[in-house]
């Protein structure tokens, strides 16, 4: 997606890690009509798709998920960072590891937002080891539902997680894939 490689090489920061810094549209400060489009981009590739529910993890993927949300006219879930993994019955957990923070921690779903009929589109920001996805899934096959694919807004191509999750037969699509990262700048697949 033209407008989001466009925002990422103008205002981007790499940071050690690495980690890309997109604080002044998406991961704190956020661009509505930005964010509005890249969910109408992710509407236009799963439209073919039966999606009942999005689902993304607290809380830097909600805003790009919940723009897919109004775009496939589905409702939208979070999964929601929990103190204790020592949680009560109606409830899903997993355990995520977090890659900006280097620390493991609990994720929760309420039962009665995730059935075994349910086909479900994940959304994420990143894209890096696969770690958050595989939670999301996790959580999916817990509830007997089904995962009609992952949307990302960007995907470090150079790192596994993209190559793990397609070889188990997720389709994966992502708005932005970068292909490198370094003091040289930002190069895009297809470049
Ligand atoms: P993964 O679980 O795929 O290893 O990492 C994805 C998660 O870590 C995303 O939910 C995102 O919040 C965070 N993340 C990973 N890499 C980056 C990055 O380069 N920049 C930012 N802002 N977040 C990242």
């Amino acid at each position: 997606m033209k407008l989001l490689e466009d925002r990422i090489r103008r205002e981007g920061k790499i940071l050690p890690g690495p980690v890309l810094k997109v604080s002044s549209f998406l991961n704190h400060q956020m661009d509505p009509a930005l964010i509005m489009e890249m969910g109408r981009e992710i509407g236009r590739l799963f439209a073919g798709e039966p999606v009942t529910k999005v689902l993304t993890i607290e809380s830097s993927g909600i805003a790009v998920a919940l723009c897919a949300g109004y775009a496939l006219g589905v409702p939208v879930l979070f999964a929601k960072k929990h103190r204790t993994s020592n949680v009560s019955g109606n409830l899903y957990q997993t355990m995520v590891h977090s890659y900006t923070h280097g620390t493991d921690y609990t994720v929760v779903v309420e039962r009665e937002f995730l059935k075994a009929e349910d086909r479900v589109l994940i959304v994420d920001d990143f894209l890096a080891n696969g770690k958050a996805v595989e939670g999301l899934l996790d959580l999916i096959h817990q509830a007997g539902a089904e995962a009609a694919g992952a949307a990302i807004a960007v995907e470090k191509a150079f790192q596994e997680g993209g190559r793990l999750l397609r070889s188990k037969g997720l389709r994966v699509e992502s708005l932005a894939r970068i292909e490198r990262m370094d003091e040289n700048g930002i190069v895009f697949a297809g470049e």
